[in-house]
C-alpha cells in the first residue's frame, strides 16, 4: 500500500525555524491532515482542529459501553470524534495506519533577504528542505481497519495536493510540491460516499476545501534560466542589507540538478505589493509566512526559460484573487531582479476553485 511521489520543490518537515536536514514523517502525517480535513469541511462535515481547546477527545468507557450495547466501531467513534480524527487518531484513539517515508537529499541552502527593514533591520529568509533524485515512497501500514470510504478520502487527498497544492510544512513560502509517479492505495478509483460521513459542519475560519483557489502560472524569461543564475541577475537582498552573502553556486545546483528556481519569496513579495492596505496584506500574507491563507511554490523548470509556479489559497477576497492573475507579471517585473529586465511572460495557465474540485469528488 504505497505511493510513489517525485519531488518538484523540496519538501520541508522540520519546524518552521529550525533545520530540515532529515524527514520526520510528522510533518508528512501534519500535512496530509490538514489537507484531509480542508476535504471534509469541503463536503459540509465537520473537521476539529486538532491544534484547539475544541478538539475531539475519545472516552474510552462510553466508547466500550456503544460496542457492549451492539454497536459498530464505526457508529461508536461517530458519537464522539470526528471522521479526521477517527483515521488521524487523537486523544484515546490512535491513528488507523503507520506511514513510512525514506529519502533523504537536503538541498544546498540559498538565503533571500527581506525587502523592507523589520524593526531592526533586513531579515534573510532560506530556501531549504528535502528533495528526491528519483522518486520517493510513502508506504500506509494500516493497524487497525481503514474503511473503504476512508481510503477514498485519503486517495483523493493525496490527489489534490499532486494536482494543486503542496505537502509537508512552509508550503507558503515554496516547499511541498510533489507530483503522483504511482498510486496503489485501495479504492483509489472509488467515490467518496458522502452519506456516509457522519458530523454535520459549521466550522468557521479553518480551511475549507470549498473556499480555495488553485493557479498555475508559467513564468518565461528571455534567455536561458542557467545564463540568468550566473549573470547574477535575480534579486536576492536589498543593497544596503549589511552582512549578506550571495550564493549562485548553490542556485545553479537548484536549477541544474534540482530543476526548481528558488523565487517563491519573490513572488510573495509581489503578491504583497498588489494589496495597498496593510492590514488586509499581513490577513492574507501573515508575518514571514506565518499564518499565511496565500501559497506560494517555488518556480519548477518547464524548460530552460520557463518555470511553473503554483498559487493558492482560501478565504481570500475576490478582489486580491483578480491582482494577482492581471497584475503578477507587471509586479514581478519589479521584485525578480536585482538588474535589468529578462521577464518575457507571465501566463496563467491553470484555474481552478475548490468548489470545482468537490465537484468531481
Ligand atoms: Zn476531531
Amino acid at each position: 500500500m504505497q505511493v510513489k511521489i517525485r519531488t518538484l520543490t523540496p519538501i520541508w518537515t522540520g519546524n518552521e525555524n529550525r533545520k530540515c536536514e532529515t524527514l520526520r514523517e510528522t510533518g508528512i502525517l501534519g500535512s496530509l491532515r490538514w489537507w484531509y480535513e480542508a476535504l471534509i469541511r469541503g463536503l459540509s462535515r465537520n473537521a476539529c482542529d486538532p491544534t484547539s481547546e475544541n478538539r475531539c477527545k475519545l472516552d474510552q468507557e462510553r466508547f466500550q459501553r456503544a460496542i457492549k450495547e451492539g454497536k459498530s466501531i464505526q457508529e461508536a467513534l461517530d458519537e464522539q470524534i470526528c471522521q479526521t480524527c477517527q483515521l488521524f487518531g487523537c486523544t484515546g484513539w490512535a491513528r488507523k495506519f503507520r506511514l513510512e517515508v525514506e529519502f533523504n537529499t537536503a538541498i544546498p541552502e540559498v538565503w533571500i533577504g527581506t525587502r523592507e527593514k523589520r524593526n531592526r533591520g533586513y531579515l534573510k529568509r532560506n530556501v531549504a528542505g528535502l528533495i528526491a533524485d528519483k522518486t520517493i515512497i510513502l508506504r500506509f501500514i494500516p493497524l487497525r481497519e481503514i474503511t473503504q470510504n476512508e481510503w477514498a478520502l485519503l486517495n483523493k487527498t493525496i490527489q489534490i495536493i499532486s494536482d494543486y497544492g503542496a505537502l509537508g510544512a512552509r508550503t507558503s513560502q515554496g516547499n511541498g510540491v510533489i507530483k503522483i509517479i504511482e498510486n496503489n492505495l485501495p479504492y483509489k478509483d472509488e467515490n467518496i460516499k458522502k452519506s456516509q460521513l457522519k458530523g454535520d459542519g459549521s466550522n468557521v475560519n479553518l480551511p475549507n476545501l470549498s473556499n480555495f483557489f488553485f493557479y498555475k502560472f508559467h513564468i518565461k524569461f528571455n534567455e536561458d534560466i542557467s545564463n540568468l543564475i550566473s549573470r547574477e541577475v535575480f534579486w536576492t537582498h536589498a543593497s544596503d542589507h549589511d552582512g549578506f552573502q550571495d550564493n549562485w553556486e548553490n542556485w545553479k545546483k537548484l536549477w541544474n540538478d534540482y530543476h526548481f528556481l528558488p523565487i517563491a519569496f519573490h513572488i510573495r513579495d509581489a503578491i504583497r505589493h498588489l494589496e495597498d492596505n496593510k492590514n488586509k496584506r499581513h490577513e492574507i500574507l501573515g508575518e514571514l509566512g506565518k499564518g499565511s491563507k496565500v501559497f506560494v511554490s517555488h518556480g519548477y523548470k518547464i524548460n530552460n526559460t520557463t518555470a511553473k509556479v503554483r498559487i493558492w489559497g482560501y478565504d481570500v477576497e475576490e478582489s486580491i484573487k483578480n491582482k494577482i492573475k492581471k497584475e503578477l507579471k507587471n509586479k514581478l517585473k519589479e521584485k525578480l531582479f536585482s538588474k535589468g529586465e529578462y521577464l518575457e511572460s507571465c501566463n496563467l495557465t491553470e484555474e481552478k476553485t475548490g468548489k470545482e474540485i468537490m465537484e468531481g469528488v
